[in-house]
């Protein structure tokens, strides 16, 4: 175990701890806090007394109950600080206004008229304009997180490939969003931010498992892998591009120049282009090809439900070649969780069954994981970026050096009862 170097790191680390204690398991009586964090008494009531006054933390109510009275408990104040989440995904741009604990306090959806770079800069900025400088101007805004489809700088905070997106190349997304509203902004790569909201508010959330993947089915493919707690980001931070893995050595050939990816065959832009090869070809359908455009895969879901064959077939293939890559990262990860998330997900029926098959069939252990579909809401990647920019905000809160020698005091005074 490494020892802190001084006293101040020891008490900086102190009221973190506190804070980050008291947003995961708030509202909690102060008794519990020091049980928890394992801090004095009195180190626990000067340190909360700091965050209350800074307005971080608010007491609840004392109550009265059949046993006698509650202890008064803190908890995050949920009315003064806010952070702004934001998913920048082609099918849809989501926003969110959160508190520090990510409970969303309002959400927005806008849909973008064009996917060309001045199109979907706009959009940003018209949505960002609406929620900083419209909706809640008097509150105090803590930090703007972007989860972002496609391939993500995170250390630079750039988009550098945006899909389907024309003129969209190493957009400098930060420092643009700094420069306009003069608020501290970060980046990430969607599904991590999904990850992120499924830790705090979903099953992962529940201690079911330090190690995990999740998949997000929509459009395109997006994959979080978890592993001992720990995203994974890889070497050069393009860890997770499991849409490009390729399952058909002759298959279709994929955006990305490869041949028989996944999104190709397993994803909803994918599925499209592979129904319009087969009607091309002469198959039947029940699909009126005039809503594609509008409706992609979703209209094939509906034909596949009323049982249009050709549909049908290219879901049954999706859960095929899902389920096959899927039992190849098993065996390389090991994981004991799969969470799958995203609108095509929620056309599970018609795939599920197939990818289960393959995956269950190609596995070395025999033991598969857990596979669940998340019940996050459909902010989830937007609420996972704001709670990424809440970490980094208790992160950086400082306290004075008068407290923290009277939080050592009182510490050392704990101690030696
Ligand atoms: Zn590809």
């Amino acid at each position: 175990m490494t020892s802190p170097r001084n006293s101040s790191q020891i008490k900086d680390n102190n009221v973190r701890t506190l804070l980050y204690a008291i947003k995961q398991n708030g509202p909690i009586a102060k008794r519990d806090l020091q049980h928890l964090t394992g801090l004095s008494w009195g180190a626990v009531s000067s340190l909360t007394g700091e965050l209350q006054e800074r307005g971080y933390v608010v007491l609840c109510g004392k109550q009265i109950t059949s046993v006698g009275r509650k202890p008064a408990e803190l908890d995050i104040n949920g009315n003064d600080f806010y952070l702004v989440g934001i998913d920048l995904n082609t099918s849809a741009l989501s926003g969110v206004v959160t508190d520090l604990k990510g409970r969303i306090v309002r959400e927005w959806t806008r849909l973008f008229a064009r996917l060309d770079y001045d199109c979907v800069m706009e959009t940003l900025f018209s949505l960002l304009d609406e929620i900083l400088l419209q909706e809640f101007p008097e509150k105090c805004f803590l930090g703007i997180g972007l989860a972002v489809q496609g391939f993500v700088d995170v250390e630079k905070g750039v988009s550098v490939y945006l899909p389907r997106v024309r003129h969209w190349k190493n957009v400098p997304l930060k420092t643009m969003i700094e420069e306009r509203y003069g608020h501290y902004t970060n980046l990430m790569h969607d599904p991590d931010c999904l990850m992120i909201a499924e830790r705090t508010f979903g099953a992962v959330c529940l201690g079911l498992s330090q190690n995990a993947i999740l998949l997000r089915l929509d459009g395109g493919i997006g994959m979080s892998i978890m592993s001992n707690g720990q995203l994974h980001m890889g070497a050069n931070g393009k860890a997770g591009e499991f849409g490009h893995v390729s399952v058909r050595k002759d298959g279709p050939v994929c955006t990305c120049g490869n041949k028989g990816c996944l999104e190709e065959l397993a994803s909803g832009d994918g599925l499209v282009r592979r129904f319009v090869e087969q009607v091309n070809q002469g198959r039947k359908t029940i699909v009126d090809i005039s809503t594609l455009n509008t409706e992609g895969y979703r209209a094939l879901a509906m034909a596949a439900q009323k049982g249009d064959a050709l549909c049908m077939e290219l879901f049954q293939q999706m859960g095929e070649c899902l389920g096959f890559a899927l039992s190849g990262l098993m065996n390389v990860l090991d994981p004991e969780l799969v969470v799958l998330y995203g609108e095509l997900a929620n056309y599970r029926t018609l795939f599920f069954g197939a990818l289960f098959e393959q995956m269950n069939a190609h596995l070395y252990t025999g033991i598969a994981p857990k596979v669940i579909f998340s019940e996050q809401g459909k902010d989830a990647a937007a609420q996972g970026a704001a709670l990424v920019v809440a970490d980094h905000v208790i992160d950086g809160i400082e306290i004075t050096a008068e407290l923290e020698q009277l939080a050592k005091e009182k510490e050392e005074a704990g101690k030696n009862k």
